[in-house]
């Protein structure tokens, strides 16, 4: 162990000592000033410098946890605050099939006019080192010690993302982002690897890229795929994968109905309602050009 390690570890055992023994300290002060018996004054200090430092071991060892569970929280309200936004919408958990019936879940997939984005949250604690071409990457943890080998995460998204890309249209074209929860996104060599902060940034810059009918056509059709997944037939796919041409020639992407232009009642604008409707809600400002 270098000198300089060795100093860093002494310090931060007195801080950690310091920080412990804050409120044994203070009530002993208090105990002073009201003239307490000096045995009990003694009794309760001690009791409570130990409290101290058993407190202190466990936030050592639960705030992380703590921190990630709040940190998947946040990247669920980022995602619906986008999907606000950009007039979107943020579907959680999809299965999609995959290779030899075996199956993926996509954590979340964001559709706005920003564009489609696949979000994959990792909850690592530690340093992770990696880079976009390395198979595994690597967490180290409790300051060296332990050597943990992670597969990149960004195989594993791109993966998801191909397989999504299979239940699409073509023109379909999903983002990948892959989120730390914990920002320990600084020793991480890659594109598409995001803290929070990261994460909200890419979505406000990124173009705006799917007008209001082609978000619809997607969210409706991963929404589908979500409440069925596995028993999607290849004739669904394909209808879902035609719904761009569908609109272009003003068929309901959702119902097969037609699509008519109607103005609005509010506002005196027009748009394009289904037939169908009020069984079929389908609506869009634009048809594809
Ligand atoms: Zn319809």
């Amino acid at each position: 162990m270098s000198r300089y390690k060795a100093a860093k570890y002494v310090f931060a055992a007195i801080a950690f000592l310091m920080v412990c023994s804050i409120p044994a300290i203070l009530i002993h002060w208090a105990m002073a000033s009201l003239n307490v018996d000096s045995m009990v004054d003694t009794i309760i200090t001690v009791i409570l410098f130990i409290a101290g430092i058993i407190g202190g071991f466990v936030s050592i060892r639960f705030i992380p946890n703590i921190k990630g569970r709040l940190g998947e929280a946040r990247v669920n309200r980022i995602l619906n605050r986008m999907a606000n936004k950009y007039g979107g919408r943020l579907i959680y958990d999809v299965i999609v099939p995959g290779e030899d019936g075996k199956t993926s879940q996509i954590d979340h997939i964001l559709v706005c006019t920003h564009g489609l984005f696949v979000v994959e949250t990792k909850n690592y604690a530690g340093r992770i080192y990696g880079n976009g071409k390395q198979h595994d990457w690597t967490q180290v943890l409790a300051y060296g010690r332990v050597k943990n080998k992670l597969y990149n995460p960004l195989m594993q998204n791109y993966t998801h993302i191909r397989r999504l890309k299979e239940l699409l249209p073509e023109w379909a074209k999903p983002i990948g982002a892959v989120v730390f929860v914990r920002g320990n996104v600084g020793y991480i060599d890659a594109e598409g690897v995001y803290s929070l902060r990261g994460l909200k940034r890419v979505i406000n810059d990124a173009a705006e890229t799917l007008s209001e009918s082609r978000v619809t056509v997607l969210a409706d059709a991963i929404q589908h795929y979500k409440d069925n997944p596995m028993t999607t037939s290849k004739e669904h796919v394909k209808s879902i994968k035609d719904a761009g041409k569908k609109l272009k020639s003003g068929i309901c992407p959702r119902c097969g109905g037609e699509l008519v232009l109607r103005i609005s009642k509010n506002d005196g604008s027009k748009f394009w309602g289904c037939s169908n409707y009020p069984k079929c809600t389908f609506h869009t400002k634009d048809l594809e050009k």
